[in-house]
């Protein structure tokens, strides 16, 4: 039985890549408004599984809920429209568009529009400016507004980072999932990313993310789960997690 401060709560959740079980995760829950890191050995599955439970893949088995509402088989705009979005370990920003442009798209990219669409079809004026309104505010907020007008190809990797993150939270989500949101950032930029992050929690958020780096995990988080070869095998309080042996299994390899 989920806990009552679950805000995803997923079962029996796996996908197989023709003879490799990528994900058999029997149980997960993530807890609402706290920071829950995944970590794991690379190839562990912690990519695939937010794939799945995010819409951009399908899952071979399993059902999983957010906030109440079946999830399983909806695509990602459905998903991102119930309040659940993901970023992406390789960043999905177009170089060849402003930061303001790629703020814009993503807005109408997570209600369902496709991408050509979205690019071509003109919005009313009223609803553009609203849009451009939260942009604002956001590359405000993750002190991008300086490069609002320029190639997002001339972005630096940290400033991409932070703008795929900016990205994310145009459709005021409840729930973030972030994809190594610290991968390839320098260490001045991976402070003020942490920064963010706890920031977003202690706004009521709910953040779930990928991380390697154990010291900027135990940091951060209130709950970490740990996967190996697909499973869950191990949870709990940062403190605690360090020190099970599963974890270090895991990670030295059984
Ligand atoms: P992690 O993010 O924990 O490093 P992934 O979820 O990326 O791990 O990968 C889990 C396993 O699934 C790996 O063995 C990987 O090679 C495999 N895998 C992931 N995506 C695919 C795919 N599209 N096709 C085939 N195998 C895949
Ligand atoms: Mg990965």
């Amino acid at each position: 039985v989920a806990k009552p401060d679950a805000l995803l709560v997923a079962d029996g959740v796996t996908r197989r890549f023709g003879g490799l079980t990528a994900v058999r995760v029997d149980h997960l829950e993530i807890q609402r408004g706290a920071i829950t890191a995944l970590i794991g050995p690379n190839g562990a599955g912690k990519s695939t599984l937010f794939n799945v439970l995010s819409g951009f893949d399908r899952a071979d088995a399993g059902s999983w809920s957010f906030d109440g509402h079946d999830i399983s088989k909806r695509p990602a705009h459905r998903v991102a429209r119930r309040g659940m979005v993901r970023t992406f370990q390789l960043t999905k920003t177009l170089s060849r568009l402003s930061v303001m442009e790629n703020m814009k798209l993503a807005a109408r990219h997570q209600r369902g529009e496709r991408l050509a669409l979205a690019v071509l079809r003109p919005l009313w004026r009223s609803q553009e400016r609203e849009i451009e309104r939260r942009a604002d505010e956001l590359l405000e907020r993750f002190r991008l507004s300086h490069m609002r007008d320029e190639y997002a190809g001339t972005l630096s990797g940290g400033q991409r980072k932070l703008l795929e993150m900016a990205r994310a939270l145009m459709v005021r989500p409840t729930m973030v999932m972030l994809d190594e949101p610290m991968a390839g950032v320098n260490p001045a930029l991976t402070q003020s990313l942490l920064g963010h992050i706890t920031e977003l929690r202690d706004e009521g958020m709910t953040v779930c993310f990928v991380e390697h780096d154990m010291d900027v995990v135990m940091g951060i988080s209130d709950w970490v789960v740990c996967m190996a070869e697909g499973e869950v095998v191990a949870e709990g309080p940062p403190r605690a997690i360090g020190k099970n042996p599963a974890v270090i299994d895991a990670y030295l390899g059984k």
